[in-house]
């Protein structure tokens, strides 16, 4: 049995060779059973099911007592239901600065996130993985790479619907969706939904922003030590940080933070 991750991160493509984050290369793709040409929603739903699971088993998931559970519980608890979705989410205590978001509803986000940024500025990547969630993104990514891969193959896609593909043809359609992640149109409506999120929650839309900024400063190399680095960070962050502050400054709810910096100390106690 072989597996794809139908995910999308808030930082982009995971492809680090030093992650502390399995990502499950190894588990590879599902395939049997899978329509190449009628992608549903309900296919991305069970493949990414199964995806989160093998990821809740190969990475270290934060306890129910555990700070960082306990942290993201109170912020997290109350929108489970968020939208009219059922969504559920962990804790990985790993070093990589990510969250992501599965079609299933999974949201899951990494212990070191969480220590460099705020309630407001989690409760944004929140809104942001619910916004993915929402809009089937991971869905679009999924059948994207899926009809990539399948064109590599003329037999097999000739026939409309692709059996197996080899290991060589997963590895090009896991790249492929990693690629469909960094569509812009899609962060940037997450980015929106996130907005809309924080204001209609009463939250402090600025911690958005800073967020955005807290992920442009790790772009661009800024790390404090014990923090590790992953992903190449969306190139973007400063640009959505502005498109933040441009909508705040609208709506008269845009208050300077200052400047912005990653803490030095970790911020869930
Ligand atoms: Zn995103």
């Amino acid at each position: 049995m072989k597996k794809i991750i139908v995910c999308l991160t808030i930082l982009g493509a995971m492809n680090s060779m030093n992650a502390q984050f399995n990502l499950g290369k190894a588990a590879g793709v599902v395939t049997k059973g899978a329509k190449a040409l009628t992608f549903t929603n309900e296919d991305a739903i069970k493949l990414s099911k199964e995806s989160v699971d093998w990821m809740d088993k190969n990475n270290a998931v934060a306890g129910p007592k555990d700070p960082y559970t306990v942290r993201l519980n109170k912020l997290f608890g109350k929108h489970k239901t968020q939208d009219g979705l059922n969504l559920n989410y962990k804790v990985y205590k790993v070093k990589d600065i990510n969250a992501f978001a599965c079609a299933d509803g999974s949201v899951r986000v990494f212990s070191s996130l969480m220590d460099i940024m705020t309630d407001n500025e989690l409760l944004a990547v929140i809104g942001h993985e619910i916004g993915h969630v929402k809009n089937q993104d991971t869905k679009d990514a999924m059948k994207s790479a899926y009809l990539k891969a399948a064109a590599l193959d003329a037999a097999s896609s000739a026939s409309g619907a692709v059996a197996t593909l080899n290991d060589s043809q997963i590895g090009k359609m896991a790249n492929a969706f990693l690629d469909a992640s960094h569509s812009k149109k899609q962060e940037s409506e997450a980015d929106t939904y996130s907005y809309d999120f924080m204001k209609a929650n009463k939250y402090d839309v600025v911690g958005a922003y800073t967020a955005f900024k807290k992920l442009a400063l790790l772009s661009e190399g800024s790390t404090q030590s014990g923090f590790e680095k992953m992903f190449n960070s969306h190139p973007d962050s400063e640009k959505r940080a502005q498109a933040v502050k441009k909508r705040a400054e609208k709506d008269g709810l845009w208050k300077d933070p200052g400047t912005v910096a990653i803490p030095t100390t970790k911020l869930t106690k």
